[in-house]
Formats: C-alpha cells, sequence, structure tokens
C-alpha cells in the first residue's frame, strides 16, 4: 500500500477517500464490523440509532469532502435545523440569531452582543484561562442566558461551559460555522460514512472490516506497515509507504512501539475525552414542535433533542417518531456517577418533553473513555504530526483550535493530506 488508514471513524474515512481520490494505494483497517466509528449507527427493531454523531454539518468543509471525492452527501436539513424550548415555550430564532434569541431572554442582551461582536476582531478575544461560562457571567446573571450558553458549548463541543475556554466558543461562534446549517442522514449518520466508505473502494482502495492493528511496525524512523489480526485470529502483514491513523494518539502509541515511551507519556498525560449520555426514544405521537434539535434554557443536563423523522420518517418503522435527548454530565471530563447523572437527564426529559413518559426507550447511552463525543476538550487538542515523519494523526483528538465533531474530524483528514501530497506526491491519476 501506498497509505495504511487505521481506523474507519469520520476522520479516518475523510482522509481515506481524500488519499484514494488522489491515486494513492490506500487501505483502511477498522477493528469493528462497520463503518463510522463514533458516527454511525445500529438497528433497533427497525428503528436507525445513532451511536454518536447524529447531525452533520451542511456547507462545510464535510459536504465539501463529499463532493471532492464524488460520494453522495444525502443529508436532509430540518426547516429551522434549531429552536429553543424555554419556559414552556417553543421560539424559532431564524434569521434573529443570538440578538434576536437574547433580546427574548434578557433585556441586558445588548452588552452580551456586544461581548460577542467583539471577539470577532482577534484583540477581542478573552485570555485563554476563561471559561465560556465565566465570561458569560460577567454580562449576566440572567439564569435562562447562561444555561443557553451551557447548553450551546454541550451540545457543539459535549463540555459544560464551566470546562470550555472562552476563546473557544468564540472562536466557533464569530469564525467558524457556528451550528448554523446542519441535518440528519435518512439510514442515520452511518449512512454518510458508507458512502465514503464506497469512495475509498470506488477509486482502487480497500476498506477491510472486522480487522484491528495490533503493531505499527517502524524501521530507521519511519512507519514501514502493520500487523493486522482478522476476526478468525488470523494474521496479515500489510506494507505501507506511510500511516494516517484517526484512532488517536494514546491509542496509536499503545500500538507503535516506535513512537517511543517519551511519546505516549506525553500524549496519555495530555489526552482530555469528555463524556455524554444519550436516550433514544420513540413514541406513536409526535412529542415535539420543532423538526430539528430542540435546545433548553435552563435544565438538570439536557442539552438537546433530536427529532429525526420530521425530516426523515425512513429512520423508524412506519407511524413511529424517533428522538435523541443528550446531556453532559457534571463533570463532563473526569469520573462521574452514571446513574445519577443519567436519572437527572430522564428528568429533564420528562419535564420538557410533554408525553415522554409514555415513550418507548429505545437504548441509554453513557460514552465516556474510549467511547467519547469528543477524545480531546476543543482547545486542548494534540498536533497532528508524530515524531515519525511518515505517521499522522486525524480525528478529534487532533482538531483545528474552535472546530468540533465530524466537521473537525473532516477537517483534520483535509490538512494532513495535504501534509502527505508534500512528502509523497500524489501519483499520477489513471
Ligand atoms: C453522543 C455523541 C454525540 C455526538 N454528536 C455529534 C454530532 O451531532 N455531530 C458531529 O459532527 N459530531 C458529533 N459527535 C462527535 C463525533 O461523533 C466524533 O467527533 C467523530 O465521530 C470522531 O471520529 P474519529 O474518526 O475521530 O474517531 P472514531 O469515530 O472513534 O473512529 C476511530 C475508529 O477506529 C477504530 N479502531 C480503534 N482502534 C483500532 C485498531 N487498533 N485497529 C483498527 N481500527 C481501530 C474504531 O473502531 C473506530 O471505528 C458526537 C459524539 C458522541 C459520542
Amino acid at each position: 500500500m501506498d497509505a495504511l488508514v487505521i481506523g474507519a471513524g469520520a476522520g479516518g474515512l475523510c482522509a481515506a477517500a481524500r488519499l484514494a481520490h488522489q491515486g494513492y494505494r490506500t487501505m483502511v483497517v477498522e477493528r469493528l464490523d462497520q463503518v463510522g466509528g463514533r458516527a454511525s449507527t445500529h438497528d433497533i427493531d427497525g428503528f436507525k440509532v445513532n451511536n454518536g454523531a447524529i447531525v452533520l454539518e451542511l456547507g462545510g468543509i464535510m459536504e465539501q469532502t463529499f463532493a471532492e471525492v464524488g460520494a453522495p452527501y444525502d443529508v436532509r436539513m430540518p426547516k429551522p435545523p434549531l429552536m429553543y424550548r424555554i419556559g414552556g415555550k417553543t421560539l424559532d430564532i431564524t434569521g434573529g440569531g443570538w440578538g434576536f434569541l437574547l433580546s427574548r431572554l434578557t433585556r441586558h442582551g445588548a452588552k452580551l452582543l456586544s461581548g460577542l461582536g467583539a471577539a470577532r476582531e482577534d484583540s477581542g478575544l478573552p485570555e485563554e484561562q476563561l471559561t465560556t461560562a465565566e465570561w458569560v457571567a460577567r454580562y449576566t446573571k440572567n439564569e435562562n442566558v447562561q444555561a443557553v450558553f451551557r447548553n450551546m458549548c454541550a451540545s457543539v463541543f459535549a463540555v459544560g461551559s464551566e470546562e470550555l475556554p472562552a476563546r473557544v466558543f468564540l472562536t466557533y461562534f464569530t469564525r467558524r460555522s457556528a451550528f448554523k446549517k446542519f441535518g440528519f442522514h435518512p439510514e442515520g449518520t452511518v449512512g454518510a460514512m458508507a458512502a465514503l466508505a464506497d469512495a475509498v473502494t470506488l477509486h482502487g482502495g480497500e476498506v477491510l472490516l472486522s480487522a484491528e492493528v495490533t503493531e505499527l511496525r517502524t524501521a530507521d524512523g519511519l512507519v514501514t506497515g502493520a500487523t493486522v489480526r482478522r476476526a478468525d485470529g488470523s494474521e496479515i502483514e500489510v506494507g505501507c509507504r506511510f500511516a494516517v491513523s484517526g484512532i488517536g494518539p494514546v491509542a496509536t502509541a499503545a500500538i507503535c512501539p516506535g513512537l517511543g515511551e517519551e511519546y505516549r507519556a506525553d500524549v496519555t498525560a495530555r489526552s482530555k475525552p469528555c463524556a455524554m449520555i444519550t436516550v433514544n426514544f420513540a413514541s406513536r405521537r409526535p412529542l415535539l414542535e420543532a423538526p430539528g434539535l430542540t435546545s433548553f434554557g435552563a435544565t438538570r443536563r439536557l442539552c438537546y433533542v433530536a427529532n429525526f423523522t420530521a425530516t426523515c420518517p425512513e429512520m423508524a418503522p412506519p407511524g413511529w417518531h424517533l428522538y435523541a435527548g443528550a446531556g453532559v454530565p457534571k463533570p463532563s471530563v473526569g469520573d462521574f456517577d452514571a446513574e445519577a447523572e443519567t436519572e437527572l437527564i430522564m428528568a429533564d426529559l420528562r419535564d420538557e418533553v410533554p408525553g415522554f413518559e409514555e415513550a418507548r426507550i429505545l437504548s441509554t447511552a453513557v460514552m465516556r473513555d474510549d467511547w467519547p463525543p469528543q477524545r480531546a476538550v476543543a482547545g486542548f487538542d494534540l498536533p497532528h504530526e508524530t515524531p515519525l515523519p511518515n505517521l499522522w494523526h486525524v480525528g478529534d483528538a487532533v482538531k483545528q483550535y474552535g472546530n468540533g465533531g465530524t466537521t473537525a474530524c473532516a477537517e483534520t483528514a483535509q490538512l494532513v493530506v495535504e501534509a502527505v501530497g508534500q512528502r509523497y506526491p500524489a501519483p499520477a491519476r489513471a
């Protein structure tokens, strides 16, 4: 192979599709029996239940990646994509943005808006140590406003506002896509990831499922190949000119002795995964007004509920409505009481979603440790580069500053494939 890509998550697949499209002989090796990693979907009695990412951005680097590699991007945007439920009322802020939302919540919204405006200039960004919660508290004591910011941090970055640097939040909302246009895939998020995997094979690459890279071999300071164990226990050796790892620096260091003990200890010490709890539920009658995401004001933990079937009825058996409610625990980094935190989200769902008591709970998932919502809290990411010049990382442990989720994964893939091209110019395409 030219390229060995470890892991068929969003980062690995975006990189692999780009590499195969550019003519590199590319092999993706994935431990699980399906693609997508934390952007995948399982079938539960005919319901398409996502195991991580639920929304995909429209009009950004992810959609651009699909366009470049010729993969269909069948992501449907609910109209409007995002609404707020505050004080028992559902608010549509489409077109009005932050200004309109804040004006509905507080008479002092103008001050906060001017703070947001100032952050558009680099000189207006606050110091690194200030958290988003502290930044908001400078402007208002209003509980619902503070909660809206907390829930927005939780929805986009999977940490509360007390754990996210204000600089990251403001960078995202003033310079990046700002959670404006997004949608659902009718097959569940795995549908989009499967289209990327198809693009890999269409361009001559291979995607090996149920196959785990157990060792990444090196010689003379370069990756030379890997040992791959198949589900039946058999092993194959894959030789490669370079490797792209989508499993995160800590897991990569564990399978690549050539990275050295110092690197392994450093990335382990700096690793900062967060946590999220999701409740997947269904009902025979519609439970929410908003056709996309509903975000909330003051809740115990709940940050959003997604209404999938208003836009993608294919995601549930006929006559059913499919939803997912999610919240981040306190603390969202480090240890927490999973049972108590789940109960807080259930209590919020009972309060905020009339009819939730009669809904069918399909699954409740506590995602943390090696299945986190973000492998690094935004603002605490590690570099793409490694001490080995032909090994790079992609994915949500190595995001660019102020970015999050699958969008950030697609961005890392674009940057890493550019770096690959500088060291190993793309082969002439047949
Ligand atoms: C609850 C939750 C909600 C989320 N919501 C959103 C959202 O709405 N929108 C959004 O954009 N993002 C969301 N995210 C974040 C998003 O899911 C992740 O940022 C993204 O999917 C991470 O992709 P990745 O490629 O970095 O890693 P992963 O998806 O973890 O991919 C790594 C892959 O490598 C495989 N692997 C591991 N070790 C090996 C090995 N040794 N050999 C072979 N394969 C291996 C794993 O099985 C996995 O498939 C959410 C995440 C969670 C958990």
